[in-house]
């Protein structure tokens, strides 16, 4: 398993990882097979989603901060339950397939580490699954 950290600036923020995980795969030189992205955190997330047009960032979290708004009414005292739940919603990880040396992502599709409490360092792991 590699890792890579990730520095936040923001209590909410979508930060493009998909450059870096790409390095890694060349360097790895797998042909095909799949990796797992994964944020080892209870207040983050892993997600795929376009990168073309940074509104649709904006957009899913505006939309995640209407689901879980900062100030709610919660139980747990840390003061981040609405990065607990956004953390939930999108996932701690995303399994990406690799086809001929290179990740098979859609033309628009990206990787984003997805902070929800920040600005932290946070990690990335990444999990190689070579196949046949
Ligand atoms: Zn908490």
């Amino acid at each position: 398993m590699e890792c890579f950290e990730v520095r936040t600036r923001s209590r909410n923020e979508f930060i493009d990882i998909t450059e870096t995980v790409r390095e890694r795969l060349r360097a790895k030189g797998i042909r095909d097979g799949a990796c797992l992205v994964y944020a080892p955190h209870t207040t983050a997330g892993i997600t795929i989603n376009e990168n073309a047009d940074p509104d649709v960032q904006r957009d899913l979290q505006a939309q995640l901060s209407r689901i879980a708004p900062q100030e709610g009414l919660y139980r747990h005292a840390e003061g981040n339950s609405d990065g607990h739940v956004k953390s939930s919603l999108v996932g701690a990880s995303q399994l990406i397939p690799i086809e001929g040396g290179r990740l098979a992502l859609g033309q628009w599709q990206a990787i984003y580490f997805c902070e929800f409490d920040g600005p932290r360092t946070r990690r990335v792991y990444l999990q190689w699954l070579a196949g046949v």
